[in-house]
């Protein structure tokens, strides 16, 4: 039968819970998967259709550690972990949130630990802060036309390293491609020392990018096949100036893939998106990570053909809500190719939908509880 939102078509399917990929169509109606087929399902005139052959259809990825706090309130389409296929992200990472403190404390925390810019942080909560507790907030979150889903935590703890920050912009151009440890050892004094050396004198025209971890491939491999790590630390969001991982699901994705053409598999490509998806869902109490038939439709379309030296590159973006600074951000666009949230496809070959950002696709996602298009739908394809 026809009458399918968006039919996707003859891709490797894998429904977040592990199991090896099968090829299949998937049919969605008002919001949830409503029908998962062996055989070719028919478009209607309104249909959209995704064609994935060649491609994989999973899950939309949890993204379960951001720094969006800010940025969600005047950019709820959060565009940088959406084009990944980010469909579900969660906030108050780091032992930070915006949910007790003021907006002149939310400014003085993500400037300080997160370096996000201070006047824009506080700019933006003394505009939008109307909560002052965690039903009034997740009321705001799940008022603004959200593009993803969202859940937040209230907020728990942080690190860092000097030896792992790397100069990408110094008006001394002997700098770049230093690190502060370097820089300490040349100067005989402490790589924080050296650090504040430079930030006095150059200011703002010093910038850095930094290793936060996972840089040796061997211990990375064996910490994303442990079952004690979750995959997720890509404090997007945060740090504007000298990191993005935004895509870093789809960068697992690429390593376990080229590990198999490399013969030397240390996850299996269904385990590792259960990895990114479902398993965290579930840990978290989250309505998402799954695409079973009755699932509510958060989906990714990856193409493993996309999955080129641009997945691990550096590039940047000006951020209009954040007075048009750059920050590092990643484009990949050849690897996620289309992404479905609540059955509403939002972004599609490197460009995101008509109504991207102002019209509302996520919701507030609250822990433990079941999303009311999936009562609904499992209600109706009951026996
Ligand atoms: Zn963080």
């Amino acid at each position: 039968m026809s009458g399918f939102d968006i039919v996707v078509n003859n891709g490797l399917w894998f429904d977040g819970t592990g199991v090896p990929g099968l090829r299949r169509n998937l049919g969605i109606r008002d919001g949830v998967v409503a029908e998962v087929s062996i055989d070719p399902l028919l478009a209607g005139p309104d249909t959209e259709v995704i064609d994935a052959a060649d491609k994989w259809v999973l899950p939309g990825f949890v993204d379960v550690h951001t720094h969006y706090d800010a940025e969600v309130l005047v950019s709820p389409g959060l565009p940088e972990s959406v084009r990944h296929g980010v469909t579900t992200v969660v906030l108050g990472s780091c032992s930070l949130s915006t949910v007790y403190s003021t907006p002149q404390e939310s400014a003085d925390l993500f400037s300080r630990v997160e370096a996000v810019p201070h006047d824009a942080v506080l700019r933006i909560l003394q505009e939008k802060k109307t909560w002052t507790g965690p039903a009034a907030y997740a009321a705001a979150l799940d008022a603004l036309p959200l593009s993803p889903n969202v859940a937040a935590f209230i907020g728990h703890s942080g690190h860092r390293n000097f030896y792992d920050a790397v100069i990408v912009g110094c008006p001394d151009e002997t700098l770049i491609g230093k690190n502060f440890g370097e820089v300490g050892d040349i100067r005989g004094v402490h790589p924080v020392d050296a650090y504040l050396d430079l930030v006095v004198k150059y200011g703002k025209k010093l910038r850095w990018r930094t290793t936060i971890a996972n840089h040796r491939p061997k211990y990375a491999k064996k910490l994303a096949s442990s079952s004690g790590v979750q995959m997720g630390f890509g404090d997007v969001g945060a740090h504007l100036r000298n990191m993005a991982f935004y895509n870093y699901p789809v960068r697992l994705l690429k390593r376990v893939n080229d590990a198999q053409g490399d013969r030397k598999p240390f996850l299996t490509v269904e385990r590792a998106i259960h990895r990114l998806t479902g398993e965290l869902a579930d840990w978290y109490g989250l309505d998402a990570g799954h695409l079973r038939k009755g699932d509510r439709a958060d989906l990714v379309v990856i193409d493993p053909a996309g999955f080129d030296e641009s997945v691990e590159g550096l590039f940047e973006a000006t951020v209009p809500e954040y007075n048009g600074i750059s920050r590092m951000v990643n484009r990949s666009d050849g690897a996620a190719v289309a992404t479905v949230i609540n059955g509403r496809l939002v972004y599609r070959d490197g460009a995101f939908a008509a109504g991207f950002g102002i019209e509302k696709t996520g919701r507030f996602l609250r822990a433990g509880e079941n999303s009311p298009a999936m009562e609904s739908v499992r209600a109706s394809v009951a026996p």
